[in-house]
C-alpha cells in the first residue's frame, strides 16, 4: 500500500482501464477478448479501489456492459468513473446508445471520447483525423449537453504527431495505456488495463505501484510498439 493519508489528496494516481465485463452479444476481436473480464473480477477491482483517492477508474469502447454491469456496481460503492465512448459506434449491437451515455452522465459519471471508429490514431489521413479527434468530441458534446474535451487514445497508440493534433483540438486530458502511476493533474495520463487473467496479485501490484517482472516486460514492449488495447 502506498502511503495514502486520509483526507490528503495524493499527488500521484493509478488509472485503471476497463473494456468489457461479463456476457456480450458482440463478436470480440482477439485483443478485446484478452481484455474482457468476468463480473467477479470487476467487483474485486472495485472493492480494492473503494476508499482509495489515488485510484481512478476509466472505461473504453462504449460497451453495453458500462451501463448494465458497471454502473450499478460503481454506484453501490460510491465510486465515480470516466467513460470513453466511441462516437461512431453508439447504438450498435453490444454498445451503448445515446440514452445510455446520458444515463451514465445523469448518474454522476464523466463522459469522454475514444474517437469515432477505433482506428489507430498514428495512421489517420486528414479526413479521418477530423472525424476521430474533432467531430467525435462535438457529437458527444451534443449528446451530453456539455463540453466533452477529454480523450482516451485507441490502442494507446500515439506519437508526437498525435499529441500535437490533440493539443490543437483543445483536448484537455489524454489517457494512454502506458501503465504505471500518473501525476494527478498532468495532461497525459498513463493507465493500466484490466486483463482477462487479472487476479488479486495483479490488483495488489498495480494499485501499490510495484509491478512484477512480467508487467515490467510488457511495459517495455508497450513503450516500443505503443499498441496495447486501449
Ligand atoms: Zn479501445
Amino acid at each position: 500500500m502506498v502511503g495514502v493519508l486520509r483526507g490528503v489528496v495524493p499527488a500521484s494516481v493509478v488509472n485503471l482501464t476497463v473494456h468489457g465485463i461479463g456476457p456480450t452479444v458482440r463478436q470480440l476481436d482477439p485483443d478485446e477478448d484478452s481484455a474482457w473480464v468476468e463480473i467477479a473480477q470487476f467487483e474485486q477491482v472495485l472493492d480494492a479501489a473503494a476508499g482509495r483517492p489515488d485510484v481512478r477508474i476509466t472505461f473504453d469502447d462504449g460497451n453495453a456492459s458500462d451501463l448494465e454491469i458497471a454502473l450499478p456496481r460503481l454506484l453501490k460503492r460510491g465510486l465515480v468513473a470516466e467513460f470513453f465512448v466511441l462516437a461512431g459506434e453508439l447504438g450498435q449491437p453490444g454498445r451503448l446508445d445515446h440514452d445510455g451515455v446520458r444515463e451514465l452522465r445523469k448518474s454522476g459519471m464523466a463522459i469522454g471520447s475514444h474517437g469515432w471508429a477505433h482506428r489507430d490514431w498514428r495512421r489517420l489521413d486528414a479526413r479521418q483525423a477530423t472525424e476521430e479527434i474533432v467531430e467525435a468530441n462535438q457529437v458527444l458534446t451534443e449528446i451530453v449537453g456539455e463540453p466533452v474535451s477529454r480523450v482516451a487514445i485507441p490502442f494507446g497508440s500515439y506519437d508526437r504527431h498525435v499529441l500535437r493534433r490533440l493539443r490543437q483540438a483543445k483536448v484537455t486530458r489524454a489517457y494512454t495505456s502506458d501503465g504505471g502511476r500518473a501525476q494527478r493533474e498532468s495532461w497525459l495520463q498513463a493507465r493500466n488495463s484490466l486483463r482477462r487473467d487479472l487476479d488479486a496479485e495483479w490488483i495488489g501490484q498495480v494499485l501499490d505501484g510495484k509491478p512484477s517482472l512480467p508487467l515490467r516486460a510488457r511495459r517495455v514492449v508497450a513503450g516500443t510498439v505503443k499498441r496495447i488495447r486501449g
